[in-house]
């Protein structure tokens, strides 16, 4: 019987668990399936506290349907009806302009505006900046199709005021990241495409959007209408509580495990690998699926191959800490219409973003009340995950205070910090990539399927669980 460890029990590990149960039967290979996870939950960044009528999220808060994936799981696995949408009319992103909120243009979509009169009309945007963006039209492709950072992208297509006012606080919020260093290749792929065909973002956005009327999937029966953003009732946990359920017998998840080294032992022909965690050594392992951050993946293969080891460690992350916190809704005089809003870096404020969750998604409390959360930290003030719980939320309610006029006396509040929580996909990101492929390739049976690799969202990280099992059940039953 084959022997397949999986290190770190977050969605990756558990989805990749849940596709070698799958595609493992389908072949009819017998397999014994281990799940290391250093914590007592699992889940790994995903994690929802239910407390006093509160859903709170302390990481992610939705996937997004554009990018199948994580809908499909959620159907395969019967919890389909759980899946909820946005409240459409809320549907209103704020930015924070000389200290006043503004509301983003109807038709603004990313930072590519596509609807004339509003963009025309907007405040958010100065005369010259709109004559610039509008420049977008006439600017010819880059003809080599290299890769850029968004910065210079954005900076060159639309100009420096759609980079301050749009481009850098959404990547702030989205990947709490430095739009100066990213790779516009690895993290908006769709801009370089929209580029190349088009000529143009603004037409090859509306093109996007003609075509995609035309292939949105309706809802299946019982099942909310789909928004770009969806989440569960009862929180992302759901989702985690439902793949541990279902993982076969076979399964086996070891809690409270953290895993401190992977050693190669060579025998003839065979390889196979020996774990060894703070609680006791795994041997004859035919198949190791690391799934941790690459920092702590660097530790464990540090015996088997300092080069990869190396590789792992340097790659760039960023850290940030959301602050979660509900109100009586009486206390609250702002309306809160909207998803929420976004701070450019201009503004020099500490806070970086700001969900109005209970407006952006039903279920998340009870109508008397309301539930905001805040985002601190990324690469333009990463300083601030640093700080102890209680610093971290008064420093929202005192941002809160400036920006929306909120002194009401919190009914709950709960910070989290994720320190190197975030990986950036920084210029040469595919480099990188490659280089520990072609590493892990010298150690047969030794897979790398993290979040730094192709994907940081959850729909991505289920993805590449799904191809990285069906590889392994591949090579098994070759
Ligand atoms: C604040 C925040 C907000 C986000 N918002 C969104 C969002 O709204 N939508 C979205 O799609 N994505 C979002 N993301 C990204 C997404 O949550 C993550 O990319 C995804 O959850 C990563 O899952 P994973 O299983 O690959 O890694 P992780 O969740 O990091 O899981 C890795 C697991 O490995 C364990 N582990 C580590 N080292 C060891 C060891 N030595 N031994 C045993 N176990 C170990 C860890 O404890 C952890 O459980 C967000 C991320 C953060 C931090």
């Amino acid at each position: 019987m084959k022997q397949i460890a999986i290190i770190g029990g977050g969605i990756s590990g558990l989805s990749t668990a849940y596709y070698l149960n799958k595609f493992l039967k389908a072949k009819k290979i017998d397999a014994q399936i281990h799940i290391f996870e250093k914590e007592t939950n699992l889940g790994g960044n995903i994690t929802t506290l239910n407390k006093n009528g509160f859903i709170i999220e302390g990481g992610p808060d939705c996937f997004i349907s554009e990018k199948p994936w994580a809908l499909k799981l959620c159907r395969e696995l019967g919890i389909g009806a759980e899946v909820v949408g946005t409240n459409e009319e809320n549907k209103k992103t704020f930015i924070l302009v000389n200290k006043k909120l503004i509301e983003m243009p109807e038709g603004l979509m990313l930072m590519i505006p596509t609807k004339i009169k509003p963009f025309l009309e907007t405040p958010l945007f100065s005369l010259p900046g709109k004559i610039r963006m509008g420049m977008d039209l006439f600017i010819p492709a880059k003809k080599d199709g290299s890769d850029e950072t968004l910065g210079s992208f954005v900076r060159r297509r639309l100009g420096q005021e759609a980079l301050d006012k749009i481009a850098e606080p959404l990547v702030a919020g989205i990947h709490a990241g430095n739009p100066e260093t990213m790779s516009l290749k690895n993290t908006f792929p769709r801009f370089l495409e929209m580029e190349q065909k088009y000529g143009s973002l603004i037409k090859g956005m509306i093109a996007r959007m003609d075509e995609a009327k035309k292939f949105t999937k309706k809802p299946e029966t019982g099942e909310p209408k789909l928004t770009l953003f969806m989440t569960l009732k009862e929180g992302l946990i759901e989702l985690i509580d439902t793949l541990k359920l279902n993982l076969l017998d076979n399964t086996k998840i070891m809690i409270k495990n953290n895993a401190l080294s992977i050693n190669k032992i060579t025998n003839g022909d065979k390889i196979s690998y020996e774990i060894k965690t703070d609680v006791f050594t795994m041997k004859d392992i035919d198949t190791v699926i690391l799934t941790t951050p690459a920092y702590a993946a660097a530790e464990l293969v540090k015996n088997l191959d300092n080069e990869l080891s190396s590789i792992l460690s340097n790659f760039p992350y960023v850290s940030a800490a959301t602050v979660s916190v509900g109100f009586k809704r009486k206390d609250i005089k702002h309306p809160l219409h909207g998803f929420g809003f976004l701070v450019p870096k201009t503004e020099r404020r500490k806070i970086m973003a700001t969900t109005w969750t209970s407006s952006k998604f039903s279920h998340r409390c009870d109508k008397d009340y309301v539930l905001l959360r805040g985002f601190l930290g990324g690469a333009a003030n990463e300083k601030m995950a640093d700080l102890e719980e209680k610093e971290l939320i008064e420093t929202v309610l005192s941002e809160w205070n400036a920006i929306m006029g909120i002194s009401a006396e919190p009914v709950i509040q709960k910070a989290y910090r994720w320190k190197k929580g975030m990986p950036q996909y920084v210029i040469g990101h595919e480099t990188t990539v490659e280089k520990i492929e072609k590493l892990a390739a010298n150690h047969p049976g030794l897979i790398f399927n993290g979040n730094y690799l192709r994907g940081v969202g959850i729909a991505d990280c289920i993805h590449n669980s799904e191809l990285t099992a069906q590889k392994i059940a591949e090579t098994m039953g070759n």
